[in-house]
């Protein structure tokens, strides 16, 4: 019995990833939408969420 919960998932795009939750997020298409937030969107999505985990916010850069 394997407890693997990360499951994979096709958006509608067609990009493939992985995902944990019921969330149907795709991160591929996440990305491309490319939030306007200056420096932060040059990042990496996983990076980002770092900074913002951080306290990090982008209101402060603008
Ligand atoms: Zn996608």
């Amino acid at each position: 019995m394997t407890t693997s919960n990360k499951n994979l998932r096709i958006c509608d795009k067609g990009h493939k990833y992985y995902k944990s939750s019921d969330c149907s997020t795709c991160p591929i298409c996440e990305q491309e939408r490319k939030p306007e937030k200056g420096f932060l969107a040059l990042l990496s999505a996983p990076a980002r969420r770092a900074l913002e985990n951080n306290g990090v916010t982008v209101a402060k850069y603008k």
